[in-house]
């Protein structure tokens, strides 16, 4: 996925792409995974922007509301990420860390069954792996 397919998606639902918007898409489609509001916030201030720290959050609830970006809460903090590429989270509960993972056999089977069983249409998952990594075993 390319970012001008996300900016068309943003077009086509009919919203508007604000130089704000657009660089909130721009700095998550740069990072690998998942960034917390302040990462964000940090980021657009290098670009010059200097936003409101609600307003930027309001923002970001609505991109994720409508399905542009993702949104998960580790440990009462929000964290945002595009759901271009596939892939899960190992969340280290000692120093809350987040790890990147991709699990090799994909839920298709169970989803299928899901879908079935309660009549409902699933278009997206996200799962988180909580436990401790190998600094946080040592104590
Ligand atoms: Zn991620
Ligand atoms: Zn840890
Ligand atoms: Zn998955």
């Amino acid at each position: 996925m390319t970012i001008e397919t996300i900016y068309e998606t943003i077009k086509s639902k009919g919203k508007r792409l604000s130089k704000a918007r657009k660089a909130i898409i721009e700095i998550l489609f740069q990072s690998p995974c998942l960034l917390s509001t302040s990462d964000i916030i940090i980021k657009l201030k290098a670009r010059k922007i200097q936003p409101n720290r609600s307003t930027m959050y309001r923002e970001l609830l609505f991109l994720a509301k409508n399905n542009i970006i993702t949104k998960e809460t580790i440990a009462e903090k929000d964290y945002f990420e595009l759901p271009t590429d596939h892939h899960h989270h190992l969340v280290c509960t000692g120093c809350n860390t987040i790890k990147k993972v991709v699990i090799g056999r994909h839920l298709q089977k169970e989803e299928k069954q899901l879908e079935k069983d309660n009549e409902f249409v699933i278009t997206n998952h996200s799962i988180e792996f909580f436990g401790l990594c190998r600094n946080c075993r040592k104590v």
